[in-house]
């Protein structure tokens, strides 16, 4: 509603689990190119708002719109090749491959059909998106993991896997839930780093995180959720700042 260049349009959505409102009248809009960052105590809805979003929950009411598509009612395959991609709070990566098979498959699962017929029947398209997969692997810190099966990577970088996998599919839109819980400080900052790097070349991004270190290194803008709603918007220094926000926070 009115947003300049928003690209992605949370209008009324409404989500009860059995008489719970987990999402109550949620209105949000993001803006092409920027990071906007979703936070709130737990329990707020921020998940379920991201499964929204990504078509895993369908909402009782209220509509997403993507780039001037209504998404909801869409697969989360979909969504997904329409340009959205998404790193959950469970990373959900194919255990039984290794770390490049895993991103090697996210590759050709894009929408932009040309590997779709017999993707692997052409070695050099093999080699060309196993040189891609490999790069990916390394700008997300994996490059020692290229081998390894994901079932016996940690959490952190499994995580970094999913990543990896989002990335490879030169998504429109990001959409990341804690993205840099279960990771050890390096780990984080490194995947700050990396975050901003894609920042700079363009991408919108949605960020669900607990850590307000992370928050406030890479939000353009915050939306707070607490008990379902959206109780703030705004700027990093507004947020900070909005005594509503300090409320919501106390008991968490
Ligand atoms: P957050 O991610 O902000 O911690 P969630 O979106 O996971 O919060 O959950 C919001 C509320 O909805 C919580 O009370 C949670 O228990 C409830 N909830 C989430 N998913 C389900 C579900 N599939 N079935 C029932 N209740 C759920
Ligand atoms: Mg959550």
């Amino acid at each position: 509603r009115g947003t300049p260049n928003a690209v992605l349009h949370i209008d009324d959505v409404h989500k009860s689990f059995a008489g719970l409102h987990a999402l109550s009248d949620v209105d949000l809009e993001v803006r092409q190119g920027e990071t906007h960052a979703i936070i709130g105590p737990n329990g707020a809805g921020k998940s379920t708002l991201l499964n929204v979003c990504v078509g895993r929950l369908k909402p009782d009411r209220g509509a997403v719109v993507f780039d001037g598509t209504v998404l909801t009612g869409k697969s989360p395959h979909e969504i997904n090749q329409l340009g959205v991609a998404r790193v959950f709070q469970t990373p959900e990566v194919f255990p039984d491959l290794t770390a490049r098979e895993n991103v090697m498959v996210s590759a050709l699962s894009k929408r932009d059909g040309h590997f779709r017929l017999n993707p692997f029947s052409n070695f050099s398209r093999e080699k060309e998106i196993r040189d891609e997969a490999d790069s990916v692997l390394e700008s997300v810190g994996l490059h020692a993991h290229f081998d390894v099966a994901a079932s016996s990577m940690s959490r952190g970088d499994k995580r970094r896997l999913e990543l990896a996998m989002g990335l490879i599919q030169h998504p429109k839109l990001l959409l990341l839930d804690e993205p840099t819980a279960g990771m050890a400080r390096h780990d984080t900052n490194a995947t700050i780093d990396l975050l901003k790097k894609i920042k700079e070349a363009g991408l919108t991004k949605v960020i669900i995180e607990h850590d307000m270190h992370v928050v406030f290194s890479l939000a353009d803008r915050i939306s707070v959720l607490a008990g379902g709603r959206i109780i703030a918007q705004g700027t990093p220094e507004e947020i900070k700042n909005n005594p509503k926000v300090k409320e919501a926070y106390l008991g968490d």
